[in-house]
């Protein structure tokens, strides 16, 4: 007999399986960093007009989503590209030397610069890795240089590289515990074998008393036919009485023998399950706190990026099912970069803070608002028509114009721009996103501070 708990395995190996996929988009992701790296490495040397198209279309990648696996042919071609300049330069001495003592441009800088700043901006980092990422997006905003970006981007790799550790580590914890649950699991099929042998000896004990009384029965019934002295035949019934209470007690002290072992076998079980549901509730505990945590901007104490990607993939989910209305809006704060070069990154983080709070204030309830990452912002309209949503949109963009920031005892104005769109018929997250983050940019361009319906 085998003793599951098929629902706790199946759980462990989901989890465990989620995690290892994860861990692969990291282990990608750090890759193409370090090349990444290696590339603004050359670029930091001289600049050059060939490799301009490919940090262009690197930069625009990097603008959208975070998607570790369509980063890679980019970066790929923006090697090819580089490796195709070192290897004409070293055929032409003269070539080569201009390369290495060209200044470096700025065009070239400010884009590799505002690329390497989404990325960090966009990494979803656990919360312990967060106050390092934090120190590289401020150092990445104050790089001077390429050689400096690159070094950056080096600490970028090594932080997404932490990740990735961090992420194994969970992996190995909960394999850990699959395997402990395993051997308990194995231990309890143990222990019901014996049981089983155990009862088939009480019924052998049984029958071997049953056999027992009949054939002293049968002796005294032929012994009775035989005596014809009444006191010889009482003789003989006292002999049988005797040996079948002799083989009635050898019975009971068995059994009772028996009964202590599986007492004592029992009670040793029950305190191994009593400790398994124990571990098992505190490894519970505990990755429900991991997770939680895992879905926290801890800088705004708001939920993050990955919260979002796990709250749209439900909502959608029940798009499918329900239909009901079901929208995304895209925040992002208008000239943000001015108010860290003018007031500097630590004022800037706490205007950051001061509209993130704002944000989870003022929207309702039904409404799940996150800090997409940098200064965007993002909100899910489950439910609500589109006329209400965009309703609660403007009333956003209206209490974050209002909010009293003051440097130096002068009013300092910030605003953001607001792109909407809602789910349509064979939609999906990411096209819906992609279209609120497009009436975003409809909304920049028509003067910012204003509100834009994809
Ligand atoms: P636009 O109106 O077009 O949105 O202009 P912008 O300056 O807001 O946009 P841009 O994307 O050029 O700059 C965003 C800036 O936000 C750059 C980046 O350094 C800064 N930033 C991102 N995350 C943080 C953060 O956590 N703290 C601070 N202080 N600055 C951040
Ligand atoms: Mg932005
Ligand atoms: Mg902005």
């Amino acid at each position: 007999m085998r003793l599951e708990n098929q629902v706790w395995e199946s759980k462990y190996h989901e989890a465990v399986e989620r995690l290892t996929r994860e861990e692969a988009q990291w282990r990608t992701a750090e890759s193409l960093l370090r090349q990444l790296v290696a590339c603004l490495g050359h670029i930091a040397h001289g600049a050059h007009d060939q490799v301009d198209p490919h940090i262009e279309r690197l930069s625009v990648a990097l603008a959208g989503p975070m998607e570790p696996l369509a980063l890679e042919p980019l970066v790929n071609e923006l090697a090819t590209a580089i490796s195709a300049l070192g290897e004409r330069s070293a055929g032409n001495h003269e070539d080569r030397s201009i390369a290495i003592t060209r200044p470096h441009r700025n065009e070239h800088g400010s884009s590799v610069q505002s690329s390497l700043s989404r990325l960090v901006e966009r990494i979803v980092v656990l919360p312990r890795l967060a106050d390092r990422a934090n120190e590289l997006r401020h150092d990445v905003a104050d790089a001077g240089d390429l050689v400096a970006l690159a070094a950056c981007g080096d600490r970028l790799a090594d932080l997404v590289n932490e990740q990735r550790i961090g992420l194994q580590r969970e992996i190995d914890a909960l394999q850990a515990v699959l395997r402990h649950v395993t051997n308990r699991l194995d231990e309890m099929s143990g222990y019901m074998s014996r049981e089983l042998a155990d009862q088939s000896v009480g019924e052998a004990n049984g029958q071997a008393l049953d056999a027992s009384v009949a054939h002293e029965m049968r002796l005294l019934g032929e012994a009775a036919l035989e005596i014809d002295d009444i006191h010889e035949l009482r003789e003989q019934v006292n002999h049988s009485l005797e040996t079948i209470a002799f083989c009635f007690r050898d019975f009971r002290d068995r059994e009772s023998a028996r009964l202590t072992a599986y007492r004592e076998r029992a009670e040793k079980m029950r305190q191994r399950i009593e400790q398994l549901e124990t571990e098992r509730n505190t490894l519970q505990r505990s990755l429900e706190r991991e997770h939680e945590l895992a879905q926290t901007d801890t800088m705004i104490g708001m939920p993050n990026r990955l919260a979002y990607e796990k709250r749209i993939e439900a909502a959608f989910e029940n798009w499918r099912t329900d239909g009901k209305p079901l929208g995304i809006a895209a925040i992002d704060i208008d000239h943000f970069k001015s108010i860290n070069d003018t007031y500097g990154h630590t004022a800037g983080d706490a205007v950051l803070r001061i509209i993130g709070q704002a944000l989870m204030k003022h929207v309702r309830p039904c409404d799940f608002v996150a800090r997409y990452g940098g200064e965007e912002f993002i909100v899910i309209f489950e439910g609500a028509e589109e006329a209400e949503a965009l309703q609660v949109c403007e009333r956003l963009r209206g209490k974050i114009q209002h909010l009293a920031f003051h440097a130096s005892r002068q009013p300092v104005r910030v605003t953001a721009s607001i792109g909407l769109a809602y789910f349509q018929a064979g939609d999906t997250p990411q096209a819906v996103f992609n279209r609120a983050d497009l009436a975003l940019y409809t909304a920049k361009n028509g003067g910012r501070n204003r509100c834009v319906m994809g």
